[in-house]
């Protein structure tokens, strides 16, 4: 993989915690740096620092993304960053905010990797399972810690899109589009609503969602477990 990373004490922590979890790790220091040793190793993860000397994160995703279907985890300096990135569509997999812990990175270069492997790979016989929540689609039946939870259609259809993204955010509109269709009309709430139920039923504390998180300005998203540190 190829880590684009200008931050010394980051280049260290992750050359060595990325070693250790069996990534075979290259290092470029800025964007001119990244696109040579990109065209020359085609890793098959990239992990990109917006802010970067010669050229920006974006400028080298955008050049990445016009080559190869790689997937990239963009990295922001602040969560009001992710905002304007994503914003600006250039294409990367996934966002992690600084400062961030490697166990939680590796979790999301996991994902990442497991998603680019095809749009089945999360789906055995049917059955999504993430963390301790499992939903049957062909059965349309939800479980939590092994207890069947009863959900409404449009609320199964909610979760069952968040978990099939799990460790991913959902958009707003992507959830409205899939589930709805051209019958959402009107009351923007109901979307907020569906999603607010959901987490009456999957939350241990609804006000404080773990499972179901909401990206501001964004969407949602379905929280993938986290290895334990
Ligand atoms: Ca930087």
């Amino acid at each position: 993989m190829l880590v684009v990373e200008d931050e010394e004490s980051y280049v260290e922590a992750l050359r060595a915690g990325l070693s250790r979890e069996g990534f075979s790790v290259r290092i470029a220091r800025d964007g001119a740096e990244a696109m040579t040793m990109f065209e020359a190793a085609r890793p098959d993860l990239v992990l990109l620092d917006l802010m970067l000397p010669k050229m920006s994160g974006l400028e080298v995703c955008r050049r990445i993304r016009a080559q190869a279907n790689v997937p990239i985890i963009m990295v922001t300096a602040r969560d009001a960053e992710i905002d304007t990135v994503v914003g600006l569509e250039v294409g990367a997999d996934d966002y992690v905010t600084k400062p961030y812990r490697i166990r939680e990175l590796v979790a999301r270069m996991r994902a990442v990797l497991r998603r680019s492997a095809g749009p089945e790979a999360g789906a055995v016989e049917g059955v999504l399972a993430v963390g301790d929540v499992s939903l049957d689609s062909e059965r349309h039946e939800v479980t939590l810690r092994g207890q069947l939870v009863r959900l409404p259609l449009r609320e199964f259809e909610v979760l069952e899109l968040l978990m099939i993204n799990a460790g991913r955010v959902v958009t707003r509109d992507t959830l409205i589009d899939r589930v709805w269709g051209g019958d959402y009309v009107g009351d923007t709430k109901t979307l907020d609503v569906h999603i607010k139920r959901l987490r009456a039923k999957l939350e241990d504390d609804p006000a404080a969602p773990a499972r179901i998180t909401t990206i501001r300005g964004l969407g949602y998203r379905f929280e993938a477990p986290r290895p334990v540190s």
